[in-house]
């Protein structure tokens, strides 16, 4: 009950007068108006399968895509979903979406440096190893579309763009560019960058604080070293202990691997970037700077400075 309630307000109002959970022996499966769960399933985990059956009512149910090809296009978005139903359930809406985000992050962030990581998103599902294809049409793309609405994008936006993709696509057979399109012209945001390393791409990310400049303004340098990336947040630190959160937007990257921040209001203790560790940083041992740390800071040099 709780996840036809919580979808029907989430996304689109559930079109079946029925929904009967049946307890079987595979361990979950999805029609219209039914689904099957393992009968020895329990608590969370019962939780968990009937959630996910039910969450497939509207991707593919009602937004008919094509699983055979792009498993992710019913799986990742269902997972994505799955995760805002289990902390509206258990978290009853105290527990903030940042706080699961930092746990799937480690996770997928491991995953995208390793074997599963090879092949991306896109890959037809025939064609995808069968030890990746929970990672690749479940994990990855529901972590994926996490880190757009709570980081790339802010939550009403994102929440526009998806309801409008379940509007325009519903007892319709859309693509993947339908998905990617309608996110962008709903919202107003270019987010190839985004689709391109996250589903086309195997690319990774590793941001890091590049050096510090000490001086009347210190200048923080803050470097891509991967392909994928993502805005930064640097969260700096004042001598006095008050702290200021920065952020450089996607765009600053397009042409560079740099952006210089400039900080005027007095110097620095620490310098940390993605404080909430909700990123899938490869390398977080780069992520931090304070004075002693001696490596990354050099004296102010005004000849060599070229940002902006
Ligand atoms: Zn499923």
């Amino acid at each position: 009950q709780h996840s036809i309630e919580f979808y029907s307000d989430f996304v689109a109002p559930y079109p079946y007068p029925n929904a009967i959970n049946v307890a079987g022996r595979v361990q979950g499966m999805e029609y219209p108006q039914i689904v099957f769960c393992d009968v020895t399933s329990r608590g969370r985990p019962l939780f968990r399968v009937t959630d996910h059956e039910f969450g497939h009512s509207w991707f593919p149910m009602v937004v008919g895509s094509d699983e055979r090809r792009w498993g992710w296009m019913d799986e990742g978005l269902n997972t994505f979903l799955n995760q805002y139903s289990l902390l509206d359930y258990y978290g009853r809406g105290q527990v903030p979406p940042e706080k699961v985000m930092a746990g799937l992050s480690q996770f997928t962030t491991k995953q995208m440096g390793g074997a599963l990581g090879t092949q991306p998103i896109m890959t037809h599902a025939d064609r995808i190893r069968d030890d990746a294809l929970g990672f690749l049409a479940y994990a990855k793309p529901g972590y994926g579309l996490m880190l757009l609405r709570e980081y790339v994008m802010d939550p009403d936006q994102f929440d526009a763009a998806f309801r409008a993709y379940f509007d325009r696509w519903a007892y319709k057979h859309p693509k993947p560019a339908d998905f990617f399109r309608t996110m962008e012209d709903v919202s107003g945001e270019n987010l190839d960058w985004f689709w391109r390393s996250w589903f086309y791409e195997t690319d990774t990310m590793d941001q890091a604080v590049g050096s510090v400049a000490t001086g009347d303004t210190t200048r923080v340098t803050v470097a891509q070293n991967g392909e994928l990336m993502l805005p930064v947040t640097a969260r700096l630190t004042y001598e006095d202990g008050s702290t200021e959160q920065r952020r450089v937007p996607p765009e600053a990257f397009y042409t560079q691997d740099t952006n210089t921040l400039r900080v005027t209001d007095g110097p620095l203790q620490k310098v940390v970037l993605d404080p909430d560790q909700i990123l899938p940083d490869m390398d977080r041992s780069n992520n931090t700077w304070t004075p002693g740390n001696g490596a990354n800071s050099s004296e102010m040099d005004e000849s060599s400075d070229s940002d902006q």
